[in-house]
């Protein structure tokens, strides 16, 4: 790629904004500087606040098999829209992302997305050798609750032994199922990430034990409560379902008290006519989560900080991607260019999804997006979007003192996780020469593409929870 200056912007640096220029170069943020440096390329980002990309480490893309709704296209353009920069996908299509196969063929169909993407893996009561196998993944997703096809999986043993194999297990549990996880959890001396947690109930019970439990909270469990259900009507209907204000408040304090790792928008679209004929949960959410946030922030309830460490460092570290996360020279060029003084409605005909409507619909919120920049090239800017495939995202190696059960009486610290790191560091900065070599097919197309709305209508089966 040519390089590029993005000059005069302002960072975050020890809790302060600073003005800087951001050189970029080979797709990595190369050079951050307090004088303007020569570049092939200049962007005046006049004044604006730059942060790392989003990553959303929990969407529901649909494809295969649930296309209209969504694919990795459409849900990508949303994404960067959203100032999302990396996304993972979960394993509920159709079929599941349960054997190595379907990964394999679920990869392919990534490939269109313009924002880089990686996969959580299916788990059923039999397919632990395909999770042996499984190459390149995120985490093995666990559904304790109610969820697509057979996907669901009761048996405490059979969960003790996938959370025994996984590096990193995502799940799906809510209240008992919850305690139960966390149960199996302390017995593998194993630290899993639960997936929207929404309860009071839930997060006293995480207080308790955090030393196993990464937690992730919705932008709609922040945002709505059973309430919106009265105008919402079956727009509202969403697996873990919108819970009371007290629930609400309780998850507001924990973001604040540290209990609450990421935040992750469980974008799980459904076309509105769907919602309206049937019972089908799930709610759109990648392009409207840094809005909601960037509002707050301007209220006063967060401050950019933690939405930084929330939704893009904290989900870099917990799922181990390699490069990205951080602000900083050496790391991937994923960056996304806020205006903090920005009033917009959410309307639903500017959504980018397939699904084009938005529970958040009518709120007019301050704080936007407004460039998204993945690997060093932009893939919107304000309003336009630019097709540029991205790619898979990498993971480091587990670190070696959590989790394995030979090493029951070790437990996690940070200093522990720090050394590892650096001693990644090196092997870790060979493969990235090797990854930029290998990079730049870049098929620019200018334009806002509409969306294909046309793909069949089968498949109705699997599609009801996420
Ligand atoms: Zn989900």
């Amino acid at each position: 790629m040519k390089s590029k200056l993005l000059k005069n912007c302002k960072i975050l640096e020890d809790g302060n904004l600073v003005e800087r220029h951001i050189l970029l170069e080979d797709h990595k943020i190369a050079y951050i500087s307090e004088e303007i440096i020569t570049a092939d390329e200049v962007i005046d980002i006049k004044g604006n606040i730059v942060i790392p990309g989003l990553i959303d480490g929990h969407v529901h893309f649909r494809e295969p098999g649930m296309a209209h709704k969504e694919d990795f296209l459409s849900g990508s353009i949303a994404a960067s829209k959203g100032g999302v920069t990396t996304i993972i996908d979960m394993p509920n299509t159709i079929p599941p992302t349960i054997t190595v196969q379907n990964l394999e063929e679920k990869r392919k169909l990534a490939e269109k997305s313009i924002v880089n993407y990686g996969f959580h893996f299916g788990s059923t009561t039999t397919n632990l050798p395909e999770i042996k196998n499984a190459k390149n993944i995120a985490s093995v997703k666990i559904f304790l609750n109610v969820s697509t096809g057979n996907l669901r999986i009761e048996n405490s043993e059979t969960i003790e032994a996938i959370m025994n194999e996984a590096k990193l297990c995502t799940i799906h549990g809510e209240e008992e199922n919850l305690t139960k996880a966390i149960g199996i959890a302390q017995k593998l001396k194993k630290k899993f990430y639960a997936c929207h947690i929404c309860l009071e109930s839930e997060i006293k019970e995480i207080r308790k034990n955090k030393k196993h439990v990464y937690c992730e909270v919705t932008p709609h469990h922040l945002f709505l409560t059973e309430k919106d259900k009265e105008k919402l009507g079956k727009l509202a209907d969403v697996k873990p379902s919108l819970k009371t204000d007290k629930d609400r408040e309780a998850l507001w304090k924990a973001l604040q008290s540290g209990i609450v790792d990421t935040i992750a928008t469980d974008h799980a679209p459904h076309k509105k006519e769907e919602k309206l004929e049937s019972e089908k949960s799930g709610l759109p959410g990648v392009e409207t989560m840094l809005p909601l946030l960037l509002d707050a922030v301007n209220k006063n309830r967060l401050t950019l900080q933690q939405v930084i460490d929330l939704t893009s460092k904290n989900p870099a570290k917990i799922f181990r991607i390699k490069n990205k996360g951080v602000l900083k020279e050496g790391y991937d060029a994923d960056l996304t260019v806020i205006d903090m003084d920005l009033d917009k409605e959410v309307t639903s005909d500017k959504l980018l999804t397939k699904t084009k409507w938005s529970p958040f619909e009518g709120k007019v919120l301050k704080g936007w997006p407004i460039t998204t920049i993945v690997n060093g090239n932009i893939v919107y800017d304000h309003g336009n979007i630019y097709e540029i495939r991205s790619k898979e995202i990498k993971y480091e190696k587990p670190k070696p003192s959590f989790g394995r059960k030979k090493e029951e009486n070790q437990e996690p610290t940070e200093e522990k996780e720090e050394n590892t790191e650096k001693q990644e560091t090196t092997e870790e900065k060979q493969q990235e020469t090797e990854e930029t070599k290998e990079k730049d097919k870049e098929a620019i197309q200018e334009q806002p593409k509409e969306n294909q709305n046309q793909e069949s209508q089968s498949n109705e089966k699997g599609d009801k929870n996420e």
